[in-house]
């Protein structure tokens, strides 16, 4: 299969909109569709696994993994740092697989940069009082973490005019049917069926 054929699907949300529960439903309605795990110097949330969610790693090799350029982008969000694997995409895509990336948006930014081929899909909140609550709910990290997701999403949520797709996260389970339905469209564009067109010309029966 050749590299057209690949498809990089990035999702971006604000904290707490509920995009790691998008993402896990849709690599499990997807067996196909490979997830690129970030490397990350936070701690594991409960029920979080090592090599599923995150590689979780410490500051030290983290930058390590800078110097080495191992990283297609990184950034650091509240105080901990976040890197997307070049390899993993790399190789993904070397085998016309299919990849989804959970980055904010400026990693993905850098993302369509270097892959403006891809499909880039911004997850919003019913609204911010929603988003609140989730976060909230969610109860991870201290009150003054949560603080800090919450004030950074209004200046992530200004990234969105830039975005292929826009999903708004009220009902979960319509939520992740349309970024399936994204994904399921993205697939059928001609240019990622070539492989497909070019098989179906070549074969004819004898008349
Ligand atoms: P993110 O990955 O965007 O930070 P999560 O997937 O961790 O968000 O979701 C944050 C919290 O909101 C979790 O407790 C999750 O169960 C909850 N949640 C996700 N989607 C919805 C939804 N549509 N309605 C209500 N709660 C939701
Ligand atoms: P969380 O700590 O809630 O899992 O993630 C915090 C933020 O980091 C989210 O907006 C998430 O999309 C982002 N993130 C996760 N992995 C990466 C990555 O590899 N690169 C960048 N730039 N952001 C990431």
């Amino acid at each position: 299969m050749s590299n057209d054929d690949s498809l990089i699907m990035v999702v971006s949300a604000p904290s707490g909109t509920g995009k790691t529960s998008i993402c896990r439903s849709l690599l499990q309605e997807i067996p196909t569709l490979k997830f690129s795990v970030s490397y990350t110097t936070r701690e594991p949330r409960k029920g979080e696994l090592e090599g599923r969610d995150y590689h979780f790693v410490t500051a030290a090799v983290f930058q390590e993994k800078i110097r080495a350029g191992e990283f297609a982008e990184w950034a650091e969000n509240y105080g901990h740092l976040y890197g997307t694997s070049r390899v993993v995409i790399e190789e993904t895509r070397r085998q016309g697989g299919d990849i989804l990336l959970d980055v904010e948006p400026r990693g993905a930014r850098a993302i369509k940069e270097s892959y403006p081929e891809g499909v880039f899909v911004f997850v919003l909140p019913p609204d911010l009082e929603e988003l609140h609550k989730r976060l909230w709910k969610r109860g991870d990290g201290d009150e003054e973490m949560r603080r800090r997701r919450f004030l950074k999403a209004e200046d992530e949520i200004k990234e969105v005019f830039w975005y292929d797709y826009v999903v708004v996260n009220d009902r979960l389970e319509e939520a992740i049917a349309r970024v399936k339905a994204i994904y399921l469209a993205e697939k059928c564009r001609r240019e990622r069926q070539m492989v497909i067109i070019s098989t179906f010309l070549a074969k004819r029966p004898s008349l």
